[in-house]
């Protein structure tokens, strides 16, 4: 049994990110990251399919605390190198523990820290460790497993299938065939990459998605660094700028809708040929930012598409044959190779086993506070980031928040904090963890039953408004009557 003081479960953007504040912030702290995995990065080490980048400027998807020096969207191998830098630059490697799934966590009243099992992904091994504090900085969805729906027919089909999250190594598909099955910043990333090399793909998407083309360069970003302007400010301002733009966008979403969903379709028009169909294809049913908005770097997917070597088809899947997929117009198309861009499955807390005390914790039934803590759940903080804006934004924010609630126990004596409904509170209604009228996307709504439930104060609910929380979560008064303290 190793004791920490901090154990963080996952070595991610946000799990390296709370281990170089925890480092710079809380000097001293005896704490530890688990990572499932063989490599640092998370999303970024563990999705290997051609073209795999951010849809998120780096200026806000990168550190507060590190400059970004590169072109906005950036490539799987770029984050990479940028979180090794963190890593090497703050020693955090010496924290840092590959190959060890955490499956099981108890809370303990007697002793007052979390008492955790990890099994080794290597050898399975079982290493056992305690912490005062747990932070679940383990991402939404499962690394090791990619949400497929069921298909009909999907056993006679004849050629290879292969899932975005599970990307085999050695995978041909020069002067192939391939469909791709989903739309979404997945297939919008995949399909560019692929295209000059296959035969022919075909996108097969149910239901149309929001594109926003743009160039892949901040002019701003540009003119600062022709100026010699040291990169710590470029980064502060770009990130400044970018935010602000942002604002207005998502309040425009919220606005005036229509105007929006008409300007975004009109961007897409433009770059497209006259003869693809618009309406059909990139039209969709939903509000701008009911589900993510994919970026398209440079308008790489449309110029596929206007070469004839990318087409899309918007239908339903009526079985796969042996040859490729009917769909239920009656067309069929046929594939060596199909890609399934299906997304995910939620990964909900790390897939981890909880108790407290002798009781297994149900985590739908807890209530959770700002979408980072939880009612009946001692000394522990949920790393969920934006879908709006970059997730690392809040990773950021709740690092701070979790360095000054522990520097906050250690002045009055405290080794448990929970959080629980205040007086004002005791009525509340208690909603589903995120409206979906607000936000939709499959595999939150696959998911939703096993989320805590929200309240309708914005301290019981993940707002998913970053411009508001910005101010709000470093003024957190931690006095407040919904912390309790032991
Ligand atoms: C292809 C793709 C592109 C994306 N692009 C963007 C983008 O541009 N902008 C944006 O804001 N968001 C994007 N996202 C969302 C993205 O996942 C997050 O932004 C961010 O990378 C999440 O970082 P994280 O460290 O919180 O989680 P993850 O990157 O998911 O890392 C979590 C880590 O925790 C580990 N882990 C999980 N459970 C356990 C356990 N029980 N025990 C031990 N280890 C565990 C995993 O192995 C993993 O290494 C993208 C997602 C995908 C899939």
């Amino acid at each position: 049994m190793e004791e920490f003081d901090v154990l963080i479960v996952g070595a991610g953007i946000s799990g390296i990110g709370a281990a170089y504040h925890l480092t710079h912030q809380r000097p001293g702290t005896k704490f530890v990251v688990l990572d499932a995995l063989d490599n640092f990065g998370g999303t970024w080490w563990s999705h290997r399919y051609p073209g795999i980048r951010s849809d998120s400027d780096l200026h806000t998807f990168g550190y507060r605390f590190k400059p970004w020096n590169g072109p906005p969207i950036a490539t799987a191998e770029e984050i990479l190198k940028y979180m090794g830098e963190v890593i090497e630059d703050n020693e955090l490697d010496q924290h840092i523990r590959y190959y060890h799934k955490v499956t099981f966590a108890r809370w303990s009243s007697e002793k007052n820290l979390w008492e955790i099992e990890a099994k080794r992904t290597d050898n399975d091994e079982r290493h056992y460790f305690t912490a005062n504090f747990l932070w679940m900085c383990q991402g939404y969805y499962r690394h090791w497993e990619g949400y497929t729906p069921e298909w009909p027919g999907r056993e006679q089909y004849q050629g290879r299938i292969a899932h975005t999250e599970a990307w085999p190594e050695n995978i041909e598909y020069t002067d192939k065939k391939v469909v791709v099955i989903g739309s979404g910043a997945t297939a919008a990333t995949i399909v560019p990459a692929m295209a000059s090399s296959c035969e022919h793909i075909t996108i097969i998407q149910r239901s149309p998605t929001y594109f926003r083309p743009g160039r892949n360069q901040d002019d701003l970003a540009e003119t600062l660094r022709q100026l010699d302007i040291d990169d710590r400010w470029i980064h502060e301002i770009v990130r400044r700028k970018i935010l602000r733009d942002q604002a207005i966008f998502v309040r425009r979403t919220f606005t005036e809708p229509d105007k929006v969903k008409e300007e975004l379709i009109e961007g897409i028009r433009t770059l497209l040929k006259p003869e693809i169909d618009v309406e059909t294809h990139f039209n969709p049913e939903y509000r701008p930012w009911q589900q993510r908005l994919a970026f398209v770097p440079d308008g790489d997917m449309f110029q596929g598409i206007n070469s004839g070597k990318v087409s899309i088809e918007t239908d339903e899947i009526d079985t796969f044959t042996k040859h490729g997929i009917l769909l239920k117009s009656g067309k069929e198309i046929s594939a060596d190779l199909i890609i399934t861009a299906t997304g995910f499955n939620m990964n909900v807390l790390g897939d981890i086993e909880f108790r407290i005390d002798e009781k297994p914790m149900v985590f739908s039934d807890t209530v959770t506070y700002r979408g980072m803590m939880f009612t009946g759940i001692p000394n522990l903080l949920w790393v969920f980031g934006y879908f709006r804006a970059s997730w690392t934004l809040r990773a950021d924010l709740l690092a701070d928040f979790v360095c000054r609630l522990l520097a906050h126990m250690e002045k009055i004596g405290a080794n448990r904090v929970d959080v629980e409904l205040r007086e004002q509170d005791r009525n509340m209604e208690l909603l589903p963890w995120i409206d979906p009228k607000n936000f939709n996307p499959g595999y939150l709504m696959r998911a939703l039953g096993k989320l805590p439930l929200r309240g309708d104060k914005p301290e019981w609910q993940h707002t998913q408004d970053y411009w508001r929380e910005k101010d709000e979560i470093p003024a957190i008064d931690l006095s407040g009557s919904e912390f309790i303290y032991k």
